[in-house]
Protein backbone atom coordinates (compact mmCIF):
# COMPACT_ATOMS: atom_id res chain seq x y z
CA UNK A 1 0.00 0.00 0.00
CA UNK A 2 1.36 3.37 -1.13
CA UNK A 3 1.42 5.59 2.21
CA UNK A 4 2.15 9.36 2.87
CA UNK A 5 5.41 10.17 3.53
CA UNK A 6 4.29 12.96 6.04
CA UNK A 7 2.78 10.37 8.20
CA UNK A 8 6.40 9.64 9.17
CA UNK A 9 8.31 11.18 12.18
CA UNK A 10 12.33 11.56 11.55
CA UNK A 11 13.07 8.16 13.25
CA UNK A 12 10.13 6.25 11.19
CA UNK A 13 10.96 7.41 8.13
CA UNK A 14 14.56 6.34 8.88
CA UNK A 15 13.30 2.98 9.39
CA UNK A 16 10.83 3.25 6.69
CA UNK A 17 13.91 3.19 4.25
CA UNK A 18 15.64 1.05 5.83
CA UNK A 19 13.06 -1.76 5.21
CA UNK A 20 13.03 -0.84 0.72
CA UNK A 21 17.39 -1.13 1.29
CA UNK A 22 18.31 2.22 2.14
CA UNK A 23 20.65 4.01 4.49
CA UNK A 24 18.92 5.98 6.88
CA UNK A 25 20.48 9.12 5.97
CA UNK A 26 18.53 9.27 2.95
CA UNK A 27 15.55 10.43 5.59
CA UNK A 28 17.19 13.54 6.71
CA UNK A 29 18.12 14.61 2.80
CA UNK A 30 14.14 13.58 2.44
CA UNK A 31 12.82 15.63 5.39
CA UNK A 32 15.14 18.67 3.84
CA UNK A 33 13.59 18.63 0.39
CA UNK A 34 9.68 18.16 2.12
CA UNK A 35 10.12 20.81 5.18
CA UNK A 36 12.69 22.97 4.06
CA UNK A 37 12.64 23.35 0.02
CA UNK A 38 9.08 22.86 -0.03
CA UNK A 39 8.97 20.33 -2.92
CA UNK A 40 5.98 18.70 -3.97
CA UNK A 41 7.50 15.37 -6.23
CA UNK A 42 10.06 12.92 -5.34
CA UNK A 43 11.10 13.62 -8.91
CA UNK A 44 12.39 17.22 -7.41
CA UNK A 45 14.63 15.50 -4.71
CA UNK A 46 18.01 15.93 -7.15
CA UNK A 47 20.43 15.04 -4.40
CA UNK A 48 18.82 11.35 -4.66
CA UNK A 49 19.47 8.54 -7.31
CA UNK A 50 16.96 8.29 -10.21
CA UNK A 51 16.45 5.06 -8.75
CA UNK A 52 15.83 6.21 -5.17
CA UNK A 53 13.06 8.40 -6.50
CA UNK A 54 11.76 5.60 -8.56
CA UNK A 55 11.34 3.48 -4.93
CA UNK A 56 9.82 6.40 -3.30
CA UNK A 57 7.29 7.03 -6.38
CA UNK A 58 6.68 3.27 -5.43
CA UNK A 59 6.32 3.26 -1.90
CA UNK A 60 4.73 6.68 -0.77
CA UNK A 61 2.99 9.21 -1.99
CA UNK A 62 3.69 12.57 -0.90
CA UNK A 63 0.08 14.46 -0.07
CA UNK A 64 -0.36 17.45 -1.45
CA UNK A 65 -3.73 18.84 -0.71
CA UNK A 66 -6.26 21.22 -2.92
CA UNK A 67 -7.60 24.48 -2.54
CA UNK A 68 -11.38 24.10 -3.42
CA UNK A 69 -12.39 27.25 -1.89
CA UNK A 70 -10.58 30.12 -0.29
CA UNK A 71 -12.73 33.10 1.57
CA UNK A 72 -10.96 36.00 3.12
CA UNK A 73 -12.36 38.16 5.74
CA UNK A 74 -12.12 42.27 6.11
CA UNK A 75 -9.71 41.34 9.29
CA UNK A 76 -7.19 39.20 7.11
CA UNK A 77 -8.29 35.84 8.54
CA UNK A 78 -8.67 33.41 5.46
CA UNK A 79 -10.70 30.28 5.72
CA UNK A 80 -9.36 27.63 3.61
CA UNK A 81 -11.77 24.25 2.53
CA UNK A 82 -8.73 21.90 0.96
CA UNK A 83 -9.28 18.53 -1.03
CA UNK A 84 -7.06 15.99 1.39
CA UNK A 85 -6.46 13.82 -1.99
CA UNK A 86 -7.50 11.22 -0.66
CA UNK A 87 -9.71 9.21 -3.13
CA UNK A 88 -12.70 9.29 -1.52
CA UNK A 89 -13.68 13.38 -2.07
CA UNK A 90 -12.88 14.10 1.36
CA UNK A 91 -12.69 17.66 2.16
CA UNK A 92 -11.40 19.49 5.55
CA UNK A 93 -10.96 23.06 6.71
CA UNK A 94 -8.18 25.06 8.30
CA UNK A 95 -8.41 28.80 9.16
CA UNK A 96 -5.36 31.54 9.32
CA UNK A 97 -5.31 34.33 11.69
CA UNK A 98 -3.35 36.96 12.10
CA UNK A 99 -2.63 38.10 15.89
CA UNK A 100 -0.19 40.85 16.92
CA UNK A 101 2.71 37.76 17.59
CA UNK A 102 2.29 36.12 14.37
CA UNK A 103 0.53 34.02 11.96
CA UNK A 104 -1.62 30.85 13.48
CA UNK A 105 -3.68 28.40 11.81
CA UNK A 106 -6.20 26.49 13.42
CA UNK A 107 -6.09 23.22 12.21
CA UNK A 108 -8.85 20.11 11.61
CA UNK A 109 -7.87 16.81 13.37
CA UNK A 110 -10.64 14.80 12.12
CA UNK A 111 -12.95 14.34 9.62
CA UNK A 112 -16.37 15.13 11.03
CA UNK A 113 -16.74 15.13 14.26
CA UNK A 114 -17.96 12.61 17.11
CA UNK A 115 -18.62 14.82 19.99
CA UNK A 116 -22.05 16.12 19.14
CA UNK A 117 -21.87 19.65 20.38
CA UNK A 118 -25.19 21.37 20.03
CA UNK A 119 -23.39 24.20 19.20
CA UNK A 120 -21.28 23.52 16.55
CA UNK A 121 -22.08 23.32 12.00
CA UNK A 122 -19.94 19.68 12.36
CA UNK A 123 -22.83 18.04 14.29
CA UNK A 124 -25.20 16.58 12.19
CA UNK A 125 -22.52 16.31 9.63
CA UNK A 126 -21.06 12.28 8.55
CA UNK A 127 -17.83 11.78 10.96
CA UNK A 128 -15.81 9.80 8.41
CA UNK A 129 -12.25 9.22 10.46
CA UNK A 130 -9.21 10.95 12.06
CA UNK A 131 -7.04 12.84 9.43
CA UNK A 132 -3.45 11.14 9.61
CA UNK A 133 -0.32 12.72 10.82
CA UNK A 134 0.55 13.67 7.19
CA UNK A 135 -2.88 14.94 6.84
CA UNK A 136 -2.50 17.51 10.28
CA UNK A 137 0.96 18.97 8.87
CA UNK A 138 -0.52 19.66 4.93
CA UNK A 139 -2.92 22.13 6.14
CA UNK A 140 0.04 24.00 7.89
CA UNK A 141 2.18 23.51 4.31
CA UNK A 142 -0.61 24.16 2.16
CA UNK A 143 -1.00 27.46 3.95
CA UNK A 144 2.22 28.95 4.10
CA UNK A 145 2.89 28.32 0.65
CA UNK A 146 -0.62 29.79 -0.38
CA UNK A 147 -0.15 32.69 1.79
CA UNK A 148 3.59 33.17 1.71
CA UNK A 149 3.80 33.34 5.35
CA UNK A 150 5.52 31.55 8.41
CA UNK A 151 3.44 30.26 10.43
CA UNK A 152 4.25 30.18 14.06
CA UNK A 153 1.75 28.90 16.46
CA UNK A 154 -0.93 26.03 15.76
CA UNK A 155 -4.34 25.26 17.82
CA UNK A 156 -5.91 21.94 17.43
CA UNK A 157 -9.24 23.62 17.51
CA UNK A 158 -11.18 23.19 13.91
CA UNK A 159 -13.30 20.31 12.76
CA UNK A 160 -12.70 17.31 15.41
CA UNK A 161 -11.79 16.19 18.73
CA UNK A 162 -8.08 16.12 18.59
CA UNK A 163 -8.12 14.07 21.45
CA UNK A 164 -10.53 11.27 19.82
CA UNK A 165 -7.36 10.80 17.25
CA UNK A 166 -5.06 11.00 19.90
CA UNK A 167 -2.33 9.01 18.59
CA UNK A 168 -1.98 10.64 15.46
CA UNK A 169 -2.20 14.57 16.13
CA UNK A 170 0.58 13.22 19.12
CA UNK A 171 2.13 12.08 15.86
CA UNK A 172 1.54 15.62 14.02
CA UNK A 173 2.97 17.64 17.25
CA UNK A 174 6.26 15.47 16.55
CA UNK A 175 6.88 16.49 13.12
CA UNK A 176 5.71 20.07 14.09
CA UNK A 177 7.87 20.63 16.68
CA UNK A 178 10.75 18.86 14.57
CA UNK A 179 13.93 21.90 13.80
CA UNK A 180 13.98 19.39 10.17
CA UNK A 181 10.80 19.88 9.67
CA UNK A 182 8.18 22.97 10.63
CA UNK A 183 10.08 23.65 13.71
CA UNK A 184 7.23 25.28 16.13
CA UNK A 185 7.78 25.29 19.36
CA UNK A 186 5.67 23.18 21.86
CA UNK A 187 4.50 26.03 23.87
CA UNK A 188 3.37 27.76 20.22
CA UNK A 189 0.84 24.55 19.89
CA UNK A 190 -2.79 24.28 21.94
CA UNK A 191 -4.79 21.23 22.13
CA UNK A 192 -8.65 21.71 22.83
CA UNK A 193 -10.62 19.28 24.22
CA UNK A 194 -14.27 18.82 25.04
CA UNK A 195 -12.98 16.96 27.82
CA UNK A 196 -11.77 13.32 27.02
CA UNK A 197 -10.77 12.77 30.61
CA UNK A 198 -8.65 9.30 29.93
CA UNK A 199 -6.72 10.90 27.67
CA UNK A 200 -6.06 14.14 30.11
CA UNK A 201 -4.65 12.12 31.96
CA UNK A 202 -2.20 10.77 29.35
CA UNK A 203 -1.46 14.47 27.91
CA UNK A 204 -0.42 15.04 31.88
CA UNK A 205 1.76 11.73 32.41
CA UNK A 206 3.72 12.68 28.97
CA UNK A 207 4.46 16.02 30.33
CA UNK A 208 3.09 17.78 27.50
CA UNK A 209 4.28 21.27 26.63
CA UNK A 210 2.00 21.82 24.37
CA UNK A 211 -1.21 24.32 25.58
CA UNK A 212 -4.14 22.69 27.32
CA UNK A 213 -8.06 24.30 26.47
CA UNK A 214 -10.82 22.91 27.55
CA UNK A 215 -14.25 23.78 26.32
CA UNK A 216 -16.29 24.25 29.32
CA UNK A 217 -18.87 26.64 28.79
CA UNK A 218 -21.06 25.27 31.46
CA UNK A 219 -20.16 24.83 35.30
CA UNK A 220 -23.56 22.84 35.75
CA UNK A 221 -23.81 19.00 34.83
CA UNK A 222 -27.63 19.13 33.42
CA UNK A 223 -26.97 22.48 30.71
CA UNK A 224 -23.19 20.83 30.14
CA UNK A 225 -24.33 17.77 28.94
CA UNK A 226 -27.72 19.37 27.54
CA UNK A 227 -24.80 21.41 25.39
CA UNK A 228 -21.99 18.87 25.10
CA UNK A 229 -22.99 15.45 25.30
CA UNK A 230 -19.32 14.19 26.43
CA UNK A 231 -20.49 15.64 29.68
CA UNK A 232 -22.76 12.75 30.07
CA UNK A 233 -19.35 10.27 30.02
CA UNK A 234 -17.13 12.32 31.43
CA UNK A 235 -19.27 14.73 33.82
CA UNK A 236 -17.70 17.99 35.49
CA UNK A 237 -16.40 16.63 38.67
CA UNK A 238 -13.87 14.12 36.58
CA UNK A 239 -13.31 16.44 34.14
CA UNK A 240 -11.73 19.18 36.61
CA UNK A 241 -10.24 16.14 38.74
CA UNK A 242 -8.22 15.50 35.45
CA UNK A 243 -7.26 18.85 35.21
CA UNK A 244 -6.16 19.24 38.61
CA UNK A 245 -3.75 16.43 38.04
CA UNK A 246 -2.96 17.92 34.52
CA UNK A 247 -1.75 21.21 36.32
CA UNK A 248 0.04 19.12 39.08
CA UNK A 249 1.65 17.03 36.58
CA UNK A 250 2.88 19.78 34.31
CA UNK A 251 2.89 22.85 36.52
CA UNK A 252 0.73 24.43 33.07
CA UNK A 253 -2.08 27.26 33.32
CA UNK A 254 -4.75 25.49 31.68
CA UNK A 255 -7.13 27.93 29.63
CA UNK A 256 -11.07 27.16 29.73
CA UNK A 257 -13.22 28.24 26.92
CA UNK A 258 -16.53 30.25 28.20
CA UNK A 259 -18.59 30.72 25.16
CA UNK A 260 -21.44 32.96 26.30
CA UNK A 261 -25.30 32.13 24.57
CA UNK A 262 -27.95 34.64 25.63
CA UNK A 263 -29.64 33.45 29.19
CA UNK A 264 -28.12 30.10 29.20
CA UNK A 265 -24.71 30.62 30.92
CA UNK A 266 -24.15 34.64 30.84
CA UNK A 267 -25.67 35.79 34.28
CA UNK A 268 -23.38 36.21 37.25
CA UNK A 269 -24.55 33.36 38.72
CA UNK A 270 -22.93 31.34 36.66
CA UNK A 271 -20.02 33.96 36.38
CA UNK A 272 -19.97 32.69 40.02
CA UNK A 273 -20.54 28.90 39.92
CA UNK A 274 -17.39 29.18 37.55
CA UNK A 275 -15.36 31.64 40.15
CA UNK A 276 -15.72 28.45 42.33
CA UNK A 277 -14.68 25.69 40.12
CA UNK A 278 -12.07 27.51 39.03
CA UNK A 279 -10.51 29.21 42.69
CA UNK A 280 -6.76 28.60 43.19
CA UNK A 281 -6.07 26.87 39.96
CA UNK A 282 -3.51 27.83 37.63
CA UNK A 283 -6.01 28.66 35.15
CA UNK A 284 -7.09 31.33 32.09
CA UNK A 285 -10.60 31.74 31.31
CA UNK A 286 -11.36 33.04 27.73
CA UNK A 287 -14.73 34.52 27.11
CA UNK A 288 -15.81 33.69 23.49
CA UNK A 289 -19.62 35.01 22.23
CA UNK A 290 -21.00 31.38 21.02
CA UNK A 291 -20.86 30.76 17.79
CA UNK A 292 -24.29 30.65 16.44
CA UNK A 293 -25.48 28.06 13.64
CA UNK A 294 -28.07 27.98 10.97
CA UNK A 295 -31.31 26.06 12.96
CA UNK A 296 -28.95 26.10 16.31
CA UNK A 297 -30.60 26.79 19.91
CA UNK A 298 -28.00 28.93 21.26
CA UNK A 299 -27.86 33.33 20.60
CA UNK A 300 -24.47 34.95 20.95
CA UNK A 301 -24.78 37.06 24.12
CA UNK A 302 -24.48 40.72 23.97
CA UNK A 303 -21.13 42.41 24.79
CA UNK A 304 -22.78 43.95 27.77
CA UNK A 305 -22.78 40.47 29.32
CA UNK A 306 -19.79 39.15 28.29
CA UNK A 307 -18.11 42.47 29.82
CA UNK A 308 -20.16 42.00 33.06
CA UNK A 309 -18.86 38.52 33.13
CA UNK A 310 -15.38 39.23 32.62
CA UNK A 311 -15.07 42.27 34.91
CA UNK A 312 -17.19 39.77 37.56
CA UNK A 313 -14.29 36.95 37.14
CA UNK A 314 -11.07 39.16 37.49
CA UNK A 315 -12.72 41.28 40.53
CA UNK A 316 -13.21 37.58 42.21
CA UNK A 317 -9.05 36.89 41.22
CA UNK A 318 -9.57 34.44 38.02
CA UNK A 319 -8.12 35.61 35.20
CA UNK A 320 -10.19 35.90 32.13
CA UNK A 321 -10.19 37.41 28.54
CA UNK A 322 -12.39 38.23 26.11
CA UNK A 323 -11.04 36.62 23.06
CA UNK A 324 -11.40 38.74 19.39
CA UNK A 325 -13.78 37.09 16.92
CA UNK A 326 -12.03 37.39 13.74
CA UNK A 327 -13.23 36.30 11.03
CA UNK A 328 -16.93 37.15 11.54
CA UNK A 329 -17.86 37.63 8.18
CA UNK A 330 -16.61 34.50 6.69
CA UNK A 331 -17.99 32.06 8.68
CA UNK A 332 -14.43 31.31 10.24
CA UNK A 333 -16.13 29.02 13.23
CA UNK A 334 -15.08 25.56 12.34
CA UNK A 335 -16.77 23.50 10.16
CA UNK A 336 -19.56 25.86 8.50
CA UNK A 337 -17.95 25.52 5.50
CA UNK A 338 -17.85 22.02 5.17
CA UNK A 339 -21.53 21.61 5.93
CA UNK A 340 -22.09 23.96 3.24
CA UNK A 341 -20.58 21.94 0.90
CA UNK A 342 -21.90 18.70 1.91
CA UNK A 343 -25.26 20.45 1.67
CA UNK A 344 -25.06 21.68 -1.81
S1 LIG B 1 -17.10 21.86 19.04
FE1 LIG B 1 -15.31 20.59 18.60
S2 LIG B 1 -15.64 18.75 19.86
FE2 LIG B 1 -17.64 19.77 19.74
S3 LIG B 1 -18.65 18.82 17.96
FE3 LIG B 1 -17.57 20.65 17.20
S4 LIG B 1 -15.61 19.91 16.47
FE4 LIG B 1 -16.48 18.33 17.82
Amino acid sequence: MIKNIKNYSLDELKEELQKIGEKSYRATQIYEWIYSKRVKSFDEMTNLSIDLREKLKNNFSIGNFGIVKKLESVDGTKKYLFDINDGKGNLIESVLMQYHHGFTVCVSSQIGCRMGCKFCASTGIKFERGLFPGEIVEQILAIEEDAKIKISNIVFMGIGEPLDNYDNVMKAIEIINNPKALNIGARHISLSTSGIVPRIYDLADKNMQCTLSISLHSTNNEKRSEMMPINKVYPIEELMKACKYYIEKTNKRISFEYALAKSENDNLKDADELVKLLKGMLAHVNLIPINEIKDGKYTKSTNENIIRFRDYLNEKGIVATIRRELGSDIEAACGQLRKQNLES
